[in-house]
C-alpha cells in the first residue's frame, strides 16, 4: 500500500494498546493509510503479530512493550523509536494515539486505592507521559494527537468512579495540549467511543449484550474498526482545521 498517494504517506504513527481490540484496529488502519506504526503494548512479543500486519500494509512497522504509566521508561521507548524509525521525514512521531486503558470496576464503597490510582496511572497519566515525551517531535511536524477517552468520561458511570475520572481527565488532557500545541500546528483531539466489542467488554453475557444494544439507537454495539475509522479522518487531512474537540462514536448512545 506504501505508495505516495496514501494520505499518512512518510508518517510514523506511534499507537499504544495496540495489541489487540481498538488499538489494533487504529494501528491496521493507520498502516493502511500509509503511516509507518510502532504498536505498543505491555511487552513486545504483544504487539508483535499486529505490528507484523502493519508491516505488511506499509513496511516497517515494528512492536514495542513498555507500561505505559511509568514516565521514565516511555521518555526512553519514545527516543527509541524517534531514532529507529526512519520515515525519511523529521523524526517522528507525527502521529501519537493514546489508546492504551484498563477498568478496574467497583462501587465506591468497595474500590481499593490502589485500584483507584492504578486506572489513573494507565488511562490518564500514561497518556500525559507520550504526550510529554512526543511534544518536541510533535511540535516539529506539525504533528497530531488523539486520545481515546469514553462516554463514561462524559456521563460518569455507577461502579466507574474511577474509570470515569480517568476519562474525563483525558478531556481535560486533550484541551490544554489542543490550547498549548496549536500555535506550532500541533492538532489535538479526543475519541469517546460508546460500547465496543472486544476484551474489555467480553465478560457482558448475552442479556446485557440485547438489553444494550436496545439502547443504541443503530441498534448494535461498536466493532474496533468504527474507533479506527474515526481517528484515521482526525489523524488524515481531514482532520487538518480540527482541534480541541471530543468526537463521540457511540451509534448515538449518548444522544
Ligand atoms: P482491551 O481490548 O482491553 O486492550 C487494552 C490494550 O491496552 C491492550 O493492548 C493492552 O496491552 C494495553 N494496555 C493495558 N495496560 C497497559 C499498560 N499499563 N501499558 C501498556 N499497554 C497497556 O481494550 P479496548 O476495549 O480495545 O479499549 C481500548 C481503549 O478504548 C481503552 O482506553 C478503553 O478505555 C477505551 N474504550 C473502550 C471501550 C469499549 O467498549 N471497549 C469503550 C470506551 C472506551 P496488552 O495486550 O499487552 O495487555
Amino acid at each position: 500500500m506504501n505508495s505516495t498517494s496514501s494520505p499518512l504517506s512518510g508518517q510514523l504513527a506511534l499507537v499504544t494498546g495496540a495489541s489487540r481490540g481498538i488499538g489494533a484496529a487504529i494501528a491496521l488502519r493507520l498502516a493502511a493509510d500509509g503511516a509507518q506504526v510502532a504498536c505498543v503494548a505491555t511487552s513486545k512479543e504483544n504487539a508483535q503479530s499486529v505490528a507484523d500486519a502493519c508491516a505488511a500494509l506499509t513496511p516497517g512497522a515494528r512492536a514495542f512493550g513498555v507500561d505505559v504509566s511509568d514516565t521514565a521508561a516511555v521518555a526512553e521507548l519514545v527516543k527509541e523509536i524517534a531514532s529507529s524509525m526512519d520515515v525519511g521525514q523529521p523524526a517522528g512521531p507525527h502521529i501519537l494515539v493514546n489508546n492504551a486503558g484498563i477498568t478496574r470496576d467497583q462501587i465506591l464503597m468497595r474500590m481499593s486505592e490502589e485500584d483507584f490510582d492504578r486506572v489513573l496511572d494507565v488511562n490518564l497519566k500514561g497518556a500525559w507521559n507520550f504526550i510529554k515525551a512526543c511534544t518536541r517531535a510533535l511540535m516539529k511536524n506539525g504533528g497530531r494527537v488523539v486520545n481515546i477517552t469514553s462516554v463514561v468520561g462524559i456521563t460518569g458511570n455507577a461502579g466507574q468512579a474511577n474509570y470515569a475520572a480517568s476519562k474525563a481527565g483525558l478531556i481535560g488532557l486533550t484541551l490544554s495540549v489542543a490550547k498549548e500545541l496549536a500555535s506550532r500546528g500541533v492538532c489535538a483531539n479526543a475519541i469517546a467511543p460508546g460500547f465496543i466489542e472486544t476484551d474489555m467488554t467480553a465478560s457482558l453475557d448475552d442479556k446485557a449484550r440485547s438489553e444494550l444494544a436496545a439502547g443504541i439507537p443503530l441498534a448494535r454495539m461498536g466493532a474496533p474498526e468504527d474507533i479506527a475509522g474515526a481517528v484515521a479522518y482526525l489523524a488524515g487531512p481531514g482532520g487538518a482545521y480540527i482541534t480541541g474537540q471530543t468526537l463521540v462514536v457511540d451509534g448515538g448512545l449518548s444522544v
